[in-house]
């Protein structure tokens, strides 16, 4: 039974060894059973019971949920967004305070299908984590891959979840391909980035967004873009209300690199088909770091299909931008500030006037503190006696 078909080829296959990629070597992507009557609803809470009509055949069970999703979309003002119209969809209150438990959560419910009792991933960030923390809900032996460089900083937040995990030397980008390829043989579902549950899952941002807007779509759609997995899912989502009759446009979708590690980003502007490997990455948005991303391919062509376009963020921009949502109340990771950086500069481009623009703020600040050195404390010393001098 074809089920899945290459997001990059248009291939059609069973996905029957879990595998999750083509021969062409793209990735393997669902075939929603879309129809007209398909209905979503924020009745329950569970995205995988509201939202089951456009999502794949799981089990659901609240025994491994964490309580992922229905996470707030909430206006941003300020003097350099006016003319806009911005929401910031809040992916930093999921259970581990990313996007990615979406996606985890569907994987988790797909690896118990099929089977399987060992669970893992290949990150150092927020998936690992995630994963972590799913695996260490369900009770599956649970594996963490991470570079051999990984700082402490980032591997103590994985580890607090108990998984084993090992630090690999060798080609990072590889490991990717191993993982999943000897999945089978070594008996551990990877939950790796852009694998098919995992981009159903992010397609739950969209529905979400969907419905908080009062069944409307926003005019765009901005996504600090890594791997490529979560922009894939969040327009899959759009399209595929759209193939429900629930909407007649889809937004338009924006991928934001930081200029440091732009690979999708390059190729896009450069007319090019596939993504190159990007040299010697360097940026602060650690979590949307990556040179060689697996969905680059499939995303150049989803954006091209979809009117989209990219835009590349400098350091300096991304940390000014982290700054300013913070003095809204809304302290991100770096790689989360890209996208308002994203919205100043294509505002100064002359770009998206008077629109409707949904930015996904994808992870917590808290997951990498040490980007707060670029924000120097500002704290007075005073004395219990003079308190009277600092208010008056
Ligand atoms: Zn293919």
């Amino acid at each position: 039974m074809t089920e899945f078909v290459c997001a990059e080829c248009g291939r059609e296959s069973d996905n029957s060894s879990g595998f999750d990629r083509c021969v062409c070597g793209g990735p393997l992507e669902y075939l929603s059973l879309i129809r007209r009557g398909s209905r979503i609803s924020l009745d329950t809470g569970c995205l995988l019971i509201d939202f089951s009509d456009f999502l794949p055949p799981l089990r659901y069970d609240s025994s491994v949920s964490l309580g992922e999703g229905r996470t707030p979309l909430i206006s941003c003002e300020g003097p350099e967004l006016e003319g806009f119209k911005v929401l910031l969809k809040n992916e930093t209150v999921n259970p581990t305070w990313s996007f990615k438990d979406r996606g985890t959560y569907l994987t988790l419910l797909d690896a118990i299908k099929r089977g399987f009792s060992r669970f893992g991933t290949v990150s150092t960030g927020n998936m690992a984590a995630s994963v972590a923390a799913y695996g260490a809900r369900a009770g599956l032996d649970t594996s963490v891959l991470v570079s051999a460089d990984i700082p402490d900083e980032k591997i103590r937040p994985i580890t607090v979840y108990g998984p084993r995990v090992a630090r690999v030397k060798g080609d990072y980008s590889d490991l990717f391909y191993k993982s999943i390829g000897s999945a089978s043989s070594w008996g551990v579902y990877f939950s790796n980035s852009d694998v098919s549950m995992r981009v159903e899952g992010s397609k739950t941002i969209a529905f979400e967004i969907f419905l908080q807007l009062g069944e409307k779509v926003p005019d765009y759609v901005i996504v600090p873009t890594s791997s490529g997995g979560n922009i894939r899912g969040i327009e899959k989502g759009f399209r595929e209300l759209r193939e429900a009759r629930l909407t007649e446009r889809t937004p338009t979708m924006i991928a934001v690199q930081a200029s440091g590690c732009s690979p999708i980003h390059q190729a896009f502007q450069n007319g090019r088909e596939s993504v190159e490997r990007f040299h010697n990455p360097s940026t602060i948005a650690h979590a949307i770091e990556n040179p060689l991303p697996p969905s680059g391919n499939s995303v150049l062509k989803m954006l091209r299909r979809n009117g989209g376009t990219t835009i590349a963020v400098d350091e300096e921009d991304i940390i000014q931008a982290q700054q300013r949502l913070a003095l809204r109340g809304f302290f991100v990771q770096p790689a989360s500030a890209t996208s308002l950086a994203a919205i100043e500069k294509l505002k100064k481009l002359g770009s998206l006037n008077g629109s409707t623009v949904v930015s996904i703020l994808t992870g917590s600040g808290l997951k990498y503190p040490s980007a707060l050195d670029k924000h120097p404390a500002q704290v007075i010393d005073v004395s219990i006696d003079s308190l009277d001098s600092l208010f008056r």
